[in-house]
């Protein structure tokens, strides 16, 4: 009889948190005890009903008050602290039996990946910023309580299971793919105009709209080399990326004698989030049909760092290493947020982000805590959603 497993789950509501759900649906032995939301209560409503957690944690108060009046037996919480009460609910039960899925988008996830990993949970990660920005004290943490974070994103699962039974010193480099995004057809020029609903229009998956737009400018690609840096320990000259517009290949990894390990499956996030349920084991997934290899067509083309500037500017930021890594996302969640709200053009977000990067560079801090971070992060969104025309000037 295998011990039951308690769920905590930080964005239940969005795209990664519903099908997390939908995969815990077709698991046994599961029970989930909190969940967060941001706005969306009447999904939140119909996850309380079937799955009957014991804490939620809403956007706001008043969203809080509303679930309390509805469920008066449910514990609730709001905001940003109340992100870490759902990492952290319940210490009475064994930490072993524990695993926090943070689904949340941006790095708003930061704090309560960190608390979790104090409570000696496990950590299923969808929420790549929080390793961008955090990915220095994260790692640090994590051999200090000793805990395990798994990656949900599918190229960081891909290269986990790849590199599954060999050692770093083995590979010689790890091949991130990278499908292109919505404009991946469009010529730099073509940018000019194109607007927030053609960017929501992703060729193979279906997501929250800040990780759609993140694709279209490359800076998910962006974000995914800095994560994989944190996560598997390889300098930035030994992470490649490489165009593969049908999302089949996951990742690769090439060990020193030029041979090639890769990772296939179906553009589907459900097969991910089992693995890293279910990690180090597997179980049937009884959500859809494995891929069927004869109707799958599978090319590479070498990555275009100029067509994707914004993407050579994330290894140079990694390279940087200290804070930079937190200049360049923090300069991307408020610049996205201001294209979704159609304030500004798609080109804008990356002279947002470039001129961000430029200005902070000589002010970059090595040896930082995470008040550093999340002051810096705070000042960066002021100015840009506050200022941001003078940085397009
Ligand atoms: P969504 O926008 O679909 O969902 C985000 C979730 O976070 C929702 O539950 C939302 O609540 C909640 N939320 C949003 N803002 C806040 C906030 N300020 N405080 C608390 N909660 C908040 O995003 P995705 O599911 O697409 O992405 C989640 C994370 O997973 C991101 O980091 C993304 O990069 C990563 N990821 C996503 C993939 C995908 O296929 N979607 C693939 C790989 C990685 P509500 O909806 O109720 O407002
Ligand atoms: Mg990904």
């Amino acid at each position: 009889m295998t011990n039951l497993k308690h769920f905590f789950i930080l964005g239940a509501t969005g795209s990664i948190g519903q099908q997390a759900i939908e995969v815990l649906r077709t698991l046994d032995n599961i029970k989930i005890e909190a969940i967060s939301f941001g706005s969306n209560i009447e999904s939140a409503k119909k996850i309380i009903d079937e799955f009957k957690p014991r804490l939620v944690c809403a956007g706001s108060l008043e969203l809080a008050d509303e679930i309390k009046k509805i469920y008066p037996n449910i514990i609730t919480c709001y905001g940003d602290n109340g992100l870490s009460e759902v990492s952290c609910f319940d210490n009475k039960l064994d930490n072993n039996d524990c695993y926090v899925l943070n689904a949340v988008v941006g790095m708003v996830g930061l704090q309560s990946t960190i608390d979790a990993i104090k409570m000696g949970r496990t950590i299923l990660l969808a929420n790549k910023e929080t390793l961008v920005v955090g990915g220095e004290l994260i790692e640090k943490l994590k051999k200090d309580y000793d805990v395990k974070l798994i990656p949900i994103d599918s190229e960081h699962s891909a290269i986990m299971q790849c590199l599954h039974g060999y050692e770093n010193k083995d590979v010689d480099k790890l091949i991130i793919t990278a499908s292109g995004g919505a404009f991946r057809n469009l010529k730099r020029d073509e940018l000019e105009s194109v607007t927030i609903d053609d960017a929501l229009k992703h060729p193979n998956w279906n997501m929250g709209k800040k990780i759609t737009v993140d694709c279209a400018t490359m800076v998910n690609k962006g974000l995914e080399v800095m994560e994989a840096h944190y996560l598997f320990g390889f300098d930035y000259d030994h992470i490649d990326t490489i165009l593969h517009f049908e999302s089949i290949v996951h990742s690769l990894i090439q060990f020193k004698d030029g041979s090639i390990l890769a990772q296939m499956a179906k553009p589907d996030m459900r097969l991910p989030i089992q693995y890293a349920i279910t990690f180090p084991n597997r179980c049937d997934f009884k959500l859809d049909k494995a891929l069927d290899l004869t109707a799958s067509n599978i090319s590479f083309k070498n990555m275009d760092f100029d067509r994707y500037p914004m993407l050579a500017l994330a290894y140079a930021v990694g390279k940087m290493g200290g804070l930079m890594p937190t200049v360049y996302n923090s300069s991307n969640e408020a610049a996205v947020k201001l294209f979704i709200e159609k304030k500004i053009k798609f080109l804008d977000i990356e002279k947002i982000i470039a001129n961000t990067c430029n200005k902070y560079k000589k002010d970059n801090k090595f040896d930082y805590e995470l008040s550093d971070v999340l002051s810096l992060d705070k000042k960066i969104k002021e100015e840009i959603l506050n200022n941001y025309q003078e940085l397009l000037k």
